[in-house]
This record gives C-alpha cells, sequence and structure tokens, in this order.
C-alpha cells in the first residue's frame, strides 16, 4: 500500500488546504448577488477541524450586502466556535481576489493568527495571513474605558 504523503503546513495539511479551496468555490455557486453578478465563496477551518462556509448576499439596499467572510465568521460563531485555523476565498478573479477592508478587521478581530487562501476557478492559489492583509490592526486592546483627559485651561489671573 502505498503511503500517502501530507505536507503538514502551518495552518493545516495541503489535503486540508485543497478540501477548503473546494469548499470555497461550491460555496461560491450558492452566492446571491443579482446586483453585481459577483460571486464569492468562503471556507472556514475551525481549530475542532469543523469548515463553515459562506457566500456572498447582496441586497438592494446595496449598503447591507455582506461578504462570503463575514457570513462564513458569523455561522461559525453561531455555532460556538472561537478558534480558526484556514480561511480559503474563492472568487472569479484573475488573480485571487483579497478580501475586503470590513472583511479583514472582522478576520483579525476573530482568526488574527489566520492562514488565508486566495483561489478561483482557475486553479489560481496564493496563500497569505491575516496579519500580512492587515499591517498595524485596530484591535480591542487599544480600546480605553478612561475617558479622554480632557485639559483645563488656566484661569486668568
Ligand atoms: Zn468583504
Amino acid at each position: 500500500m502505498a503511503r500517502r504523503t501530507t505536507r503538514r503546513t502551518r495552518g493545516g495539511t495541503r489535503d486540508q488546504e485543497a478540501a477548503l479551496v473546494r469548499r470555497a468555490l461550491e460555496a461560491s455557486a450558492r452566492a446571491y448577488a443579482p446586483y453585481s453578478g459577483y460571486h464569492v465563496g468562503a471556507a472556514l477551518l475551525a481549530a475542532d477541524g469543523q469548515v463553515f462556509t459562506g457566500c456572498n448576499v447582496e441586497n438592494a439596499s446595496y449598503p447591507l450586502c455582506i461578504c462570503a467572510e463575514r457570513v462564513a465568521l458569523g455561522t461559525a460563531v453561531a455555532a460556538g466556535q472561537s478558534a480558526f485555523k484556514v480561511m480559503a476565498v474563492a472568487t472569479g478573479s484573475s488573480p485571487p481576489a483579497t478580501p475586503c477592508g470590513a472583511c479583514r478587521q472582522v478576520m483579525h478581530e476573530l482568526g488574527p493568527g489566520l492562514k488565508v487562501l486566495l483561489c478561483n476557478h482557475a486553479g489560481e492559489l496564493r496563500r497569505t495571513t491575516v496579519r500580512a492583509l492587515l499591517p498595524a490592526a485596530f484591535s480591542g486592546g487599544q480600546l480605553t474605558r478612561r475617558p479622554p483627559a480632557v485639559r483645563r485651561r488656566r484661569s486668568a489671573s
């Protein structure tokens, strides 16, 4: 019996990556994108091995559109997940498109160590990370509960 080689990468095995890419591509086919026609799919690997998918869901009121990445993350959080390893994002773009700024911020909030696989139907694949996509990110650690110091003017005497 031939031994199956599974090369381990930082976020998971190459087999897991290939499965995530496939799931993201499948999810993109379920996108609700009647306005842009731009179909996006995401597949998120949680630390326990479960995979959660998402697709973009558009709305006639454009600001209400939600991206595939945030649908996948929200679905995973709603299922009780809190630790994530890899997210694959599939688009029809070549080279594969990167997540929008809003998604990068949400990905950083929920998975600052996430590895990201950007892929498309042509088989192109780019590996990156949330840290590379959103350097110098804003995070909860920067929030302060204290009000900003107010300088008082010295009264003229
Ligand atoms: Zn987005």
